[in-house]
């Protein structure tokens, strides 16, 4: 599985938890955006993006944001 660095831009985020759902439901088979590896904390109109040690860095969530807040960068391919 490829491995990438995951940018965040808060300013982009809706607080829509798609990115939660996604990661939930492909590691723990539940739609439970608690028990994803992707944290989102809505304060306000702010979002704050973070990532739990559990994030195999895998991308899947950046390809469900709709609103351009998460980015995948290639990590080189270690030998
Ligand atoms: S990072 Fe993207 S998918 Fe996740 S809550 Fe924000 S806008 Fe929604
Ligand atoms: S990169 Fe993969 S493991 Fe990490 S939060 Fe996103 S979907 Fe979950």
């Amino acid at each position: 599985m490829n491995k990438f660095k995951i940018e965040a831009t808060p300013e982009r985020c809706t607080g829509c938890l798609i990115c939660q759902l996604v990661c939930s439901e492909i590691y723990t088979k539940r739609f439970n955006p608690s028990m994803a590896r992707i944290k989102v904390d809505i304060l306000g109109v702010d979002c704050l993006i973070s990532f739990t040690e559990e994030c195999n860095e895998c991308g899947v969530c950046v390809d469900h944001c709709l609103y351009g807040a998460l980015k995948k960068i290639p990590r080189e391919k270690r030998k």
